[in-house]
């Protein structure tokens, strides 16, 4: 039951009807025995100002941001943390004493995820396929770890080139067009290679970024950072050459399992959030 003495969270976005994050944080909750609520709350980009006030002045212990609130609320906040700065995006944001302290939880989300903790990056060459909001939290996150170099294979090299330059004090990062012949070098020395394009999403499963599969070796690991569906195309052909392979659900489940413990200071049941995550995604139990 919610009382005056209830601590409320949310989640601010535009669509937020779809959003995952309050089946995985009320499920959360619950297994604690938290005295916390958790809604989603649609938030148009003319009013987020508004809203960012609105949330202040009810205090809210915190809210999640999703898009395409995640850079526009910096100047709305009094601090941010180093990877949310670094990144340019936040997605998650904890009131204390009426301050409003901004977080990237999606490096800890795209890091912490267990088959990549069991992945050592040290020294390790990444390729990541895209180079948008969810690239630049990934990169972030893999020069953290110590991977000794990262590629973006893009399909507008221009554009993704400021990228070297903001990333550059944390590790060495080139740019490739994704069709240049030299880049299926680069996939054939990486580790890890990983799609943070929305490429594959549902409903446009048929498609995936273009790796020169060629070029692939056994053992390399792949990661698509997309939860719908299951297992895309790119996973599909990584499977097929023997390769181990990980899908986005352990990303999202870590972003909310780090954003729940800067709000109520506890760790969460990482398997209860999954559990909520893929009966919320209609997919039954795990
Ligand atoms: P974004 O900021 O829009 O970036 C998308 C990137 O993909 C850009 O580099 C873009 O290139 C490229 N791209 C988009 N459409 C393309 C196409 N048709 N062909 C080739 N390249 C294309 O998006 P984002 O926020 O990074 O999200 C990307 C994906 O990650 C989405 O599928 C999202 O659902 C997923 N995601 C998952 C999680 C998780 O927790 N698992 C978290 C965040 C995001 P241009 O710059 O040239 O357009």
């Amino acid at each position: 039951m919610f009382t005056g003495k209830t601590k409320n969270l949310a989640v601010i976005g535009s669509p937020i009807e779809h959003s995952m994050s309050p089946a995985m944080q009320n499920a959360a909750i619950q297994a604690a025995g938290l005295d916390f609520a958790y809604v989603a709350l649609h938030v148009l980009p003319e009013v987020l100002a508004d809203a960012v006030r609105g949330l202040r002045a009810l205090e809210f212990r915190g809210f999640n941001v999703t898009i395409p609130h995640k850079s526009a609320i910096l100047p709305l906040l009094d601090e941010v943390d180093e990877a949310a700065r670094v990144v340019g995006a936040v997605n998650t944001v904890v009131q204390e004493a009426g301050k409003l302290k901004g977080f990237n939880t999606d490096v800890q989300g795209f890091v912490g995820a267990r088959e990549m903790r069991g992945f050592s990056l040290r020294g390790k060459s990444v390729v990541i396929f895209g180079a948008g909001g969810a690239a630049r939290a990934a990169l972030y996150g893999l020069l953290r770890s110590g991977a000794a170099r990262v590629t973006l294979g893009v399909r507008n090299p221009e554009k993704a080139r400021s990228l070297v330059q903001e990333f550059c004090p944390y590790g060495e990062i080139c740019v490739f067009d994704w069709h240049d012949a030299a880049f299926a070098k680069v996939v054939a020395d990486a580790a890890l290679i990983v799609n943070t394009t929305p490429l594959g999403m549902a409903p446009r499963t048929d498609e995936m970024p273009p790796v020169p599969w060629a070029a692939v070796c056994a053992g390399t690991f792949f990661y698509d950072i997309i939860y719908t569906p299951r297992e895309t195309k790119f996973l599909q052909h990584a499977a097929a050459l023997g390769c181990p392979t990980l899908n986005g659900e352990a990303m999202l489940v870590g972003q909310g399992a780090a954003a729940f413990s800067l709000w109520t200071g506890k760790e969460p049941d990482l398997s209860v959030m999954a559990h909520a995550l893929h009966e919320a995604l209609g997919e039954g139990e795990l």
